[in-house]
């Protein structure tokens, strides 16, 4: 008979799996239930910026369901998991039986505990729903203010989108610096400068005491220094935590996130999960760690399908990464970039707006920070090849002398250390990757690959 499959979420990690299990399993019954549309949390800020309608943040309709035998129940959501009856339950009571199950069901903004954090106009900003109430909450203002409480990778997304639109920005800060899950405090000053000079309002350091709305229906927010600014829509953007409220007494065994080995499977063998709900494997780390960016998602979500087809695929572990255009002004960090315990590299010149920091491990690289402009000193390339070394984990031997003594010549050790070899044969299920299939509105695609392109992907068929 065949296997039947039950996903819960419709992010970029359960849309994945849907897709790969596809791929390897034509006869398989594949139930995705999910309470959002399924859809790419990534593409949000693109919608805010004005530069993307909001379909375009979608990432299935129901004609790619239909074509993929995907049975999706959207709107519903999964209350409860009996993994002994292999069983889930659904908001509607009914129950769906499976025979492997994924959780994919990401995580969820944190609310502020203040007073007046319950008034209308105060929200989070992660989801379709928030980004249409903040947009429903600023139309027809020509320039809305907008004050964001937290200053972390997410809130700093939006906030970017926020700046393309010309919108008036205040940013609080608990923490001493802005970015402090990304940024060290010299890096961040960097950038704090930067934002300050771009006209957005900064209060590091400061908590958030209160929230009181005016007569106008302006928010006031009084910081534990003293201070007071106004807004007309005041963003909460102090943390995530994992969706795991319903596995309450499953049985299924959590920590930050639900505990997967290198197949994503939980204690339960039939039972697997992945994307930011999922606490896994480290690349060059013993440790497991929920890793809450779309790649790790997407990564997770194929392992997890091949594997529930099936398959036996492994996963290498994930790479922490963040890379973030702050306002016109790039900043990345990778791996342990906070970690003093072991060699560093350190270059800094503020007033060009440039800080690098590579931290190293013998000859390997372990973390790395970058703050820069765009086009300054092959800023962006070097993001990139300091990423594929951290991936590939290469051993740099002499290089790392060479890098010391030349440290924006990033490209020699790169390709001296055989990089670009190592990734173009590195393949996450054993084989070359495929376009995606969906294609929004059923359409094909518009922009042609560059013939250079040719080398790494198959365009034929494109
Ligand atoms: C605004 C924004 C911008 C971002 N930008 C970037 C970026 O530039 N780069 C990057 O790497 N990462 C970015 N991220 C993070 C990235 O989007 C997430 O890491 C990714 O979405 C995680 O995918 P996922 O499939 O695990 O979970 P999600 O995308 O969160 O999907 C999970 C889905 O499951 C649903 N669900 C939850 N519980 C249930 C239930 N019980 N029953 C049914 N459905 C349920 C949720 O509502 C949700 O729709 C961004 C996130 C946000 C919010």
């Amino acid at each position: 008979m065949a296997t039947q499959h039950v996903i819960i979420g419709g992010g970029p990690a359960a849309t994945n799996a849907m897709e790969t299990i596809r791929e390897f399993d034509n006869q398989a019954g594949i139930t995705l239930i999910s309470d959002e549309p399924a859809h790419s949390r990534m593409a949000l800020p693109y919608w805010l910026a004005a530069q993307i309608p909001p379909e375009h943040t979608h990432t299935a309709d129901a004609a790619f369901f239909d074509q993929l035998n995907v049975d999706a129940r959207i709107g519903q959501r999964v209350t409860a998991v009996d993994p002994s009856g292999q069983t889930v339950a659904l908001t509607d009571g009914s129950s769906l039986s499976f025979d492997k199950l994924l959780i994919a069901t990401g995580s969820s903004a944190l609310d502020l505990p203040v007073a007046g954090s319950e008034l209308a106009g105060v929200q989070n900003l992660w989801s379709l729903d928030h980004t249409q109430r903040l947009l429903n909450a600023t139309e027809g203002v020509e320039q809305p203010r907008v004050l964001m409480i937290g200053a972390g990778f997410i809130g700093f997304i939006m906030l970017n989108a926020m700046h393309k639109r010309g919108w008036q920005l205040s940013v609080v800060e608990r923490e001493s610096h802005v970015l402090p899950r990304m940024l060290d405090s010299e890096a961040a000053g960097i950038v704090q400068s930067w934002l300050t000079s771009r006209g957005i309002d900064l209060h590091c350091g400061a908590a958030v005491e209160s929230i009181a709305e005016a007569a106008d229906g302006s928010k006031t927010v009084t910081l534990s220094n003293g201070t007071t600014v106004s807004a007309d829509v005041v963003i909460v953007a102090i943390g995530i935590k994992t969706n795991l409220d319903f596995l309450e007494g499953s049985g299924v065994e959590t920590d930050q996130g639900i505990l997967v080995n290198a197949q994503m499977q939980t204690n339960f063998p039939h039972i697997y999960a992945g994307g930011d709900v999922a606490q896994g494997p480290v690349l060059g780390s013993d440790q497991k760690e929920v890793h809450p960016i779309q790649p790790t998602a997407v990564d997770h979500g194929r392992v997890a399908g091949a594997n529930m087809a099936g398959e036996n695929v492994s996963y290498g572990g994930s790479l922490s990464m963040n890379i973030l255009d702050c306002c016109g002004l790039q900043t990345a960090s990778f791996g342990r970039w906070d970690d003093a315990s072991d060699d560093v590299l350190t270059i800094s010149n503020p007033a060009d707006l440039v800080y690098r920091k590579l931290i190293w491990q013998e000859d390997r690289i372990v973390g790395a920070l970058f703050t820069g402009r765009a086009n300054d000193m092959g800023m962006l390339n070097d993001v990139g090849m300091v990423k594929g070394i951290l991936q590939t984990q290469a051993q740099l031997g002499a290089w790392k002398q060479f890098l010391e003594e030349n440290p924006f010549d990033i490209r020699r050790a790169y390709i001296a250390a055989g990089v670009p070899q190592k990734l173009v044969s590195t393949t996450l299920l054993g084989r070359s990757s495929r376009p995606r299939q969906y294609r929004f509105g059923g359409g094909s695609p518009t922009v042609k690959a560059n013939p250079s392109h040719a080398v790494f992907v198959d365009t034929k068929s494109s």
